[in-house]
């Protein structure tokens, strides 16, 4: 049998039988051998928690439920028996676990580990012997970032990160990997642009006015021929890599996109009830009158600036949310056990959103990687998988708090094969090849103040980076924001469209109580983006990921470090 459906006879043996440890630890030992160390470590900190479980007598629910499992796989009912099986599967869990975190390079996390298996099998040699080389690991690793003159906060961080790679898991499905041009359809219907739309970037595209190819046809370089190698398309199923591109000239100033969305989250929660739970916008006078502040009827801790933003979280991403503490998570990236490019906000929300929606329509049957907030997502994987970049890995962002966080949200992980480690995984490098920071308004003593804020813009994600941009952008909820949306609609229109506008809006606010302002609320998490040039119809528009100077960081994103504007492709061919 090959590797893939061995692993997949193991997989499929684990579902079966979910809160047995033993399927656990037949997984992580399969992936110690296939050197897939991350899912490795994974599946023995299920293997070590389902254990624990069961070996507390008195848990009545997941504990029950091992001992029920161990006690049918033995056929043996009695406790004794079965406490003596779970106690042989921690120490064996522990070992799989030690010796995946060894192989990720993960000391720090393996010796913290270590000593927690030593305080319960203080005898066992192979356990000792782990720890004795995981100090020596750590011991050379910290004396060789000490002699190279780091800051003290770096060398702490570098001595504790672990490694892994960004690889795609070769058995998962290709469908969870693509964007269907239906899918692509759907994507422009809620692209809040009127003079820009998402296309594919290299399949020719012929305007049926001028029969010239557009831009993006000719904009086929050396490195944008790799990027597609990494994004393959056809035209009947999969879209390939995406681009925003101007549907007809735009001048400079112009918004392109305003970016309305629930994903992008205070990096430190705000005040409570200062501010909408689902936008960000201000709920305080003047910015929002008291009497249309919307409070939800299940608990006293959100509310929301609108029906329509009460709606969208009641119905969605609150009713997994609502009543359940995640102090301990937030409490995480204070003290940096949580990897500072997780921002707990946005994750947190994000894997709400989906388990929501997931639950709200089980009839669909849907797998977390196609909801659509994560199938426009990809993860930059590298077009060939033997030169997968090394990743930043530790045990706690990668392992620990995304599986609590969703057996919070109610998800059961260890029963639910959508929810695998490879599938956390993957949302793992979706969001964060694709988050950004912004920031926005709120109000501190009395007055406006600036926040930062972090998370996915759904629309805003398709601009493609150029170190020639023609986009900048910015939090439409900011004061700059603010002021450029006016300053751009009286460019756009007569001052007196504008003044048309805004009566007819208040008007329609007067009549019904409820209606929906124009433009965007002060505080409010939407993205704004606006050309800072004229921009040709047919020209795909690009933000810069990076401010100026900051070029030398490209690869994080690019193969080779080069993008595919003309000034890195220049220097790729000089
Ligand atoms: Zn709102
Ligand atoms: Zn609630
Ligand atoms: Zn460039």
């Amino acid at each position: 049998m090959d590797g893939i459906a061995r692993r997949a006879a193991a997989e499929a043996a684990t579902y079966r039988s979910p809160y047995d440890p033993e399927g656990w630890l037949h997984l992580a030992n399969i992936y110690f051998e296939f050197c897939f160390n991350d899912l490795q470590v994974a599946s023995a900190h299920k293997a070590i928690y389902l254990t624990n479980q069961g070996l507390d007598l008195k848990d009545k629910h997941i504990g029950q439920k091992v001992r029920e499992a161990v006690g049918m796989r033995l056929s043996c009912p009695f406790n004794i028996v079965i406490v003596d099986e779970l106690e042989h599967a921690l120490t064996k869990g522990y070992k799989a676990l030690l010796r995946g975190l060894l192989e990720m390079s993960a000391y720090w996390d393996g010796l913290k580990e270590a000593k927690r298996a030593f305080e319960i099998f203080p005898a066992n040699q192979d356990i000792l012997l782990l720890q004795r080389m995981m100090k020596n690991e750590f011991h050379m690793r910290t004396t060789a970032i000490q002699e190279s003159n780091q800051l003290a906060e770096d060398i702490k961080h570098l001595s504790r990160i672990g490694r892994t790679f960004k690889r795609k898991y070769p058995w998962l499905e290709e469908r969870l990997f693509i964007r269907s041009p239906a899918f692509l359809g759907e994507i422009n219907t809620s692209f809040n642009s009127t003079n820009c739309e998402v296309r594919p970037l290299f399949v020719p595209q012929i305007d049926p006015n001028t029969s010239k190819p557009r831009r993006s046809y000719r904009l086929v370089t050396k490195t944008s021929k790799q990027h597609l190698a990494a994004h393959p398309f056809d035209t009947g199923t999969n879209v390939g890599p995406l681009g925003v591109f101007a549907k007809r000239s735009i001048h400079k100033d112009e918004v392109l996109l305003t970016d309305h969305n629930l994903t992008v989250v205070p990096v430190t929660p705000s005040k409570k009830l200062q501010h909408c739970d689902a936008c960000h916008a201000l709920l305080i006078p003047p910015f929002l009158r008291d009497g249309e502040v919307r409070r939800p009827p299940c608990c006293h801790n959100v509310a929301y600036c609108s029906i329509k933003c009460a709606s969208a979280a009641l119905n969605g991403y609150h009713k997994v949310l609502c009543g359940k503490d995640f102090k301990w998570l937030y409490k995480s990236a204070a003290n940096k056990e949580l990897d500072p490019s997780w921002q707990p906000g946005a994750l947190l929300r994000i894997l709400a959103i989906v388990v929501a929606d997931l639950r709200a329509t089980p009839s669909a049957k849907m797998h977390p990687l196609q909801h659509p907030l994560l199938a426009r997502l990809t993860a930059g994987y590298e077009s060939d998988p033997s030169q997968a970049k090394e990743q930043v890995w530790n045990y706690f962002s990668h392992v620990i708090a995304p599986t609590r966080i969703l057996a919070q949200l109610g998800v059961d992980v260890f029963a639910d094969p959508l929810w695998s480690a490879e599938v956390i995984h993957c949302i793992y490098w979706r969001i964060i090849n694709n988050a950004c920071r912004t920031s926005s308004c709120t109000v501190v003593d009395g007055k406006l103040e600036k926040v930062t804020l972090s998370g996915i813009g759904p629309g805003y994600i398709f601009f493609n980076h150029s170190c020639e941009a023609s986009v900048e952008w910015m939090g439409a909820g900011s004061c700059e924001g603010a002021a450029r949306i006016d300053a751009a609609a009286a460019a756009a229109g007569s001052a007196t469209a504008l003044g048309k506008r805004r009566r007819a809006s208040e008007e329609r606010e007067a009549l019904d109580g409820e209606g929906e302002r124009e433009g965007v609320k002060v505080g409010c998490n939407a993205l704004l983006c606006l050309a800072t040039r004229g921009i040709k119809k047919g020209e795909e528009v690009r933000i810069s990921y990076l401010p100026p100077g900051k070029r030398q960081q490209l690869g994080r994103w690019f193969e080779g470090g080069k993008c595919i504007c003309g000034a890195c492709d220049g220097e790729g061919t000089s």
